[in-house]
């Protein structure tokens, strides 16, 4: 232990009380020690930091801070040094606004299209989604402060986050969902990580013993802070038990639950200590960076303009008749983003941005010859016919009309999965009467997530900018205008319909599981594996010019090949490495991506590429020897510049590492033959290799009535099915009031009750009040909830003083500690004036 010395002076209730957050950003300071308090922030795509009032759900406005393009935006530049430089700039931002830890990237895999969180996320591939974390973990961290990856793991729905178990095999886990993870810690070296809300198989993440112990300590040898996402925590003793080291945000009973493990024998103390170390470790290096000579500013001009070129590198250009780039045709610009544009998701996420380009006001600077530029629809759905009028005249009056669509804010949300994938109908309707008028049609789509477009066909180019940041406009009219050309490739495959997803028989689930049926065959692993047409497939990209392949030469560390320009502009190419292998034992998808760079060209040049190959190139997890084995055998080596465009193809002899891999075709034929979007109950069992846990909520039939017993972990949606009046009654207000939101046309606040209470269990009436609802009065309401009203209330009350004179006991030993050892000037007012109190 590196603070041993530190931890020695340290009292047991010392030790207790840092394990939780002394508010609802910082960690607790012990100035009589030397310890100070570290700040937390989000800040995936930009600072959160907050002054006066603090949230978790992005409703109070922060310190502004540039936004930068989303994650979900930024993959799709699949560009690590591009993902470096926004990490520096975050970084430098953090330093200016004394941050310690940015709570960011996170990086969990898209599972689902639906999941509310996508924008915030890399990609459905794991290889991808690491790379790219790494990136921006290096970048923040090289100005001294920390990254937190996010959010650790298999948290990939929103509904009921906080309670949901993710039921997921062994091999899906270590290959897909924490392959990424593994990328990240162990090229990234992030100070900190962030522990799900979620449980994985049965066992919540921040206290899963073989997630954080097993794999992130043992296997990944991570020597970092673990922190609990914001109300997390379960039970503060097994957390530490597995190394978690910070319960945020800051409640009042965490510590007594600590000192009465320690004292009763249950927590060893020195475990305890090892967790104060690793915590103590983070702060004082994080601390390191504000030493010195510290930039309180940082450049704002500087990183909008960074902002405004990543958004230009991410855009992704999936379909182009030859309409782009535009040049002296007469454009109507139209659709509601142009004068509001969508940049950004809802949530912890959201930044408050130092300004905002907006296409209105950049189309002046343009060099596009702009007739007219009209509102066309209402972004939220509703239908308006002079909106749609007008935009028909107006595409009259041009050559080309170029359609802004997207999501809208409330639909691309934390806390909430979207209903479908579909944009809104008014939206598809304007396209169509566009169409109509016989004009050339160019739609630009402004959202974080994979959304259905049945006009594909019928359009004339289409243009992905994603969720880009607050300098996207003027980015997105470069492209267009062809003053940049577009370079960004799918981190996410656009299905034709949900219906074609392999989960979407699975999600959302509406009970205490998510069951991950599909195993290892997300996103393009099925896809392709299973011969699904796809709108547009993983890896997909069009430019304005074009490349050419040629020379593949594969050795046993790697590819080399030569790309030429072949077109008349400069561009980029994000090439891809792709592995397969026939005929193996196990059951593998059709290719996976195991390598990719992003190559800059001028028109005619030719460079030769090289990719290397890794230690994830030829790996499966064998969960026989519980560990990653390379099969021996013959390996397809693709080169390509999409996952179903394969430019050089290559065969490659590797050694294996196991010899008696089985073969469990006859077991799981599902899995072999990849019908995985409705495995059977007895595939998925042998799959998980024990029985598939009850998801169903636990409600006994009384009466005609259900009924359910509360604990910690019922959710206020669940009170419905309370034994007690008091429970229902709650529930039924706090649906209600969304109800009432939902019909007074404030979609935004319902939603954000629906996230931020609906979902929320019991215990997150604890964790999340800041210490106002305590654990003992929490007892007692659930008590009343479950029907006894009179014994929950005397509890309640009891629970009252009980709770208040523990914790002037506690504060009271506190302010005596610090009155001994600090002097006059360090004391906080509420410590002299006791002092002032004690010494007459
Ligand atoms: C989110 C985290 C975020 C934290 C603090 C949680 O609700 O899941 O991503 O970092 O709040 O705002």
């Amino acid at each position: 232990m590196k603070n041993e010395e530190l931890i020695k002076k340290l009292t047991l209730e010392e030790k207790a009380n840092l394990m939780s957050g002394k508010d609802f950003w910082q960690t607790r300071d012990y100035l009589r020690h030397g310890i100070p308090s570290i700040f937390l922030s989000d800040g995936p795509h930009g600072l959160r930091k907050q002054g006066e009032a603090n949230d978790n759900l992005g409703l109070n406005k922060s310190i502004p801070a540039t936004c930068f393009p989303t994650a979900a935006t930024m993959a799709n530049s699949w560009d690590v040094k591009l993902g470096k430089e926004l990490g520096v700039k975050l970084g430098q931002e953090a330093i200016a606004e004394k941050v310690n830890i940015v709570l960011g990237p996170g990086m969990n895999i898209k599972r689902s299209p639906l999941c509310g969180r996508n924008f915030e996320y890399f990609s459905e591939d794991p290889y991808l989604a690491g790379k790219m974390a790494a990136s921006y973990i290096q970048g923040i961290q090289e100005n001294g402060v920390g990254s937190c990856i996010k959010h650790f793991a298999c948290n990939s729905q929103e509904e009921n986050r906080m309670s949901t178990d993710s039921v997921v095999d062994e091999r899906a886990l270590r290959e897909i969902y924490l392959t990424g993870f593994e990328i990240a810690v162990k090229e990234g070296h992030p100070k900190a990580i962030m522990s799900a809300y979620n449980l994985i198989n049965e066992k919540y993440c921040n206290e899963n013993k073989h997630l954080l112990v097993d794999i992130l300590r043992k296997d990944w040898n991570y020597q970092g802070l673990v922190v609990t996402d914001w109300g997390a925590c379960n039970s503060m003793v097994d957390g530490i038990k597995c190394y978690s080291s910070l319960e945020m945000p800051g409640e009042k009973d965490g510590k007594f639950e600590i000192i009465e493990a320690v004292k009763n024998g249950t927590l060893d103390e020195k475990i305890l200590d090892e967790n104060v170390d690793i915590l103590l470790n983070t702060v004082f290096e994080t601390e390191k960076a504000f030493q010195g000579d510290v930039k309180k500013e940082f450049d704002v001009e500087d990183h909008h303009a960074f902002a405004r070129r990543a958004a230009s590198e991410s855009a992704v250009l999936l379909k182009n008749d030859g309409v782009l780039p535009l040049k002296d045709e007469k454009v109507a610009l139209i659709g509601d983003f142009i004068f509001t544009p969508r940049y950004q998701g809802a949530g912890s996420s959201i930044v408050n941005p130092t300004k905002l380009d907006t296409i209105e006001d950049e189309a002046k600077n343009s060099s596009l010859n702009i007739t007219s530029m009209v509102k066309g629809f209402n972004r939220y759905g509703k239908e308006d016919k002079k909106l749609l009028d007008e935009a028909l005249n107006s595409a009259n009056e041009s050559d080309v009309a170029v359609i802004f669509l997207g999501l809208d804010e409330v639909t691309e949300a934390e806390g909430l999965d979207r209903e479908s994938m579909h944009l809104q109908d008014n939206q598809i309707e304007l396209v169509n009467e566009i169409k109509k008028t016989g004009k050339k049609v160019v739609v630009v789509l402004s959202c974080g997530s994979s959304v259905e477009l049945p006009f594909a066909d019928d359009v004339d180019a289409i243009l992905y900018t994603c969720l880009n940041g607050q300098a996207g406009a003027g980015a997105t009219l470069d492209l267009l205008s062809g003053k940049s050309n577009p370079s960004g490739k799918l981190s996410e495959t656009f299905a034709k319909e949900f219906k074609d997803n392999p989960t979407s028989s699975y999600v959302p689930s509406h009970n205490r599981t998510l069951e991950y049926r599909e195993g290892i065959y997300v996103g393009y692993r099925y896809y392709e594996t299973k011969g699904v047409e796809v709108r547009y497939p993983f890896g997909h990209g069009l430019s304005y010019t074009t490349f050419e392949y040629s020379d593949l030469k594969i050795d046993d560390s790697g590819v080399t090949f030569k790309l030429k320009n072949t077109g008349s502009i400069f561009g980029k190419e994000v090439v891809q490495l792709y592995v397969s292998k026939k005929d193996s034992k196990i059951y593998r998808p059709r290719r996976e991506l195991k390598g990719f760079v992003k190559v800059a060209l001028e028109a005619g040049e030719e460079k030769e590429v090289r990719i290397d190959f890794d230690d994830k190139t030829f790996r499966y997890f064998d969960i026989d020897s519980n560990r990653f084995e390379v099969e021996g055998g013959t390996y397809t080596i693709e080169v390509a510049s999409s996952s179903i465009d394969i430019r050089l193809v290559g065969e490659l002899e590797v050694k294996g590492t196991k010899e008696d891999i089985k073969d469990r075709r006859e077991e799981l034929p599902a899995y072999y033959s990849c019908d995985v979007a409705t495995v059977s109950d007895e595939q998925f069992k042998a799959l998980l290799g024990r029985d598939i846990p009850d998801g169903s909520l636990p409600l006994t039939i009384k009466g005609k009535k259900k009924r359910i017993k509360v604990d910690y972990n019922t959710t206020v949606a669940e009170l419905r099915y309370a034994n007690g009046w008091t429970g229902r009654f709650f529930a039924r207000v706090i649906r209600a009031v969304c109800k009432i939101f939902l019909k007074v046309g404030n979609k935004g606040l319902a939603n954000t009750i629906e996230m931020s209470v609906v979902h929320l269990p019991m215990r997150g009436l604890n964790k999340m009040s800041g210490g106002a609802v305590r654990w003992k009065m929490l007892d007692g309401l659930m008590m009343m909830f479950d029907g006894h009203f009179h014994k929950g209330l005397g509890r309640l009350i009891k629970s009252l003083s009980e709770t208040s004179k523990r914790d002037k006991l506690f504060s009271e030993e506190d302010m005596k500690r610090d009155i001994q050892l600090l002097s006059e000037d360090q004391l906080t007012d509420s410590e002299k004036k006791y002092k002032k109190k004690h010494s007459k």
